[in-house]
């Protein structure tokens, strides 16, 4: 079976991971992995069941009653949480940080690697998150480390919730931002950190278009044919 060509982006929250790898993925004609989006759809699970995300044993026990999935609806990735597309209820503030505390946690982690290197075997790909160049695809072909200041990326959140209708404070998300990266650059497992061999890209006097482009000629001198 012909390999399959992957790049991974990592960064912290907000500086547009998702955005720019869709936009490469529908340019090369790559799936686009979004595995926040797993780890948000565990975090949904806990939530509604009204766990207390702090112990650490009864998330990781119950990690054997979730199944996540993923599929894809128009070229959009769609996350099944025990067959419920639980795509439209992960976008939130809260969901995001609970997120961000369980995965944490070695079973969390563990539920969702097969699936993702699964992706990654057997389509191209670009996957975004936390730990994608340096735990879940070592082997990735292009590895991009992005990243914007924290101003930048907490005024693009605000836009994006008072977008959608959402009222909140320019204060309070760049407080979260910060204090979830914290949390995701110093845990023990997986921690966020740039890969040895990863680009460092700091987005935050660049167009969307041009990180875009940039990712691609990357891509193209790391041995993508097209
Ligand atoms: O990227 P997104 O904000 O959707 O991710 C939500 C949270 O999931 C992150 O703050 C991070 O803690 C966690 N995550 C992770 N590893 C990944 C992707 C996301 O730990 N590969």
């Amino acid at each position: 079976m012909k390999k399959t060509y992957n790049i991974a982006i990592d960064g912290p929250a907000g500086a547009g991971k998702s955005t720019i790898a869709r936009r490469v993925a529908e340019k090369l004609g790559f799936v686009y992995v979004d595995t926040g989006a797993m780890y948000r759809a565990m975090a949904l699970y806990f939530l509604r069941k009204g766990f207390d995300l702090k112990d650490e044993d009864k998330v990781g026990k119950a990690c054997r009653e979730i199944s996540v999935d993923i599929r894809y609806e128009n070229g959009e990735q769609q996350v099944l949480l025990n067959e419920e597309n639980v795509s439209g209820l992960i976008r939130t503030e809260e969901v995001g940080n609970a997120a961000s505390a369980i995965s944490a946690y070695p079973a969390v982690r563990a539920a969702l690697l097969e699936l993702q290197r699964t992706l990654a075997r057997t389509s191209d790909v670009i996957m975004d998150g936390r730990d994608i160049g340096t735990l879940v695809l070592p082997e990735a072909d292009c590895k991009i480390y992005l990243t914007a200041s924290t101003k930048v990326r907490a005024v693009r959140r605000y836009k994006e919730l008072e977008e959608k209708g959402m009222v909140c404070s320019l204060e309070e998300i760049e407080r979260d931002i910060i204090e979830r990266d914290n949390r995701d650059m110093n845990r023990e497992i997986a921690p966020l950190t740039q890969a040895e061999d990863a680009v460092y890209l700091d987005a935050s006097a660049m167009t969307i278009d041009q990180v875009v482009e940039k990712i691609i000629a990357l891509a193209r001198e790391r041995g993508l044919e097209q």
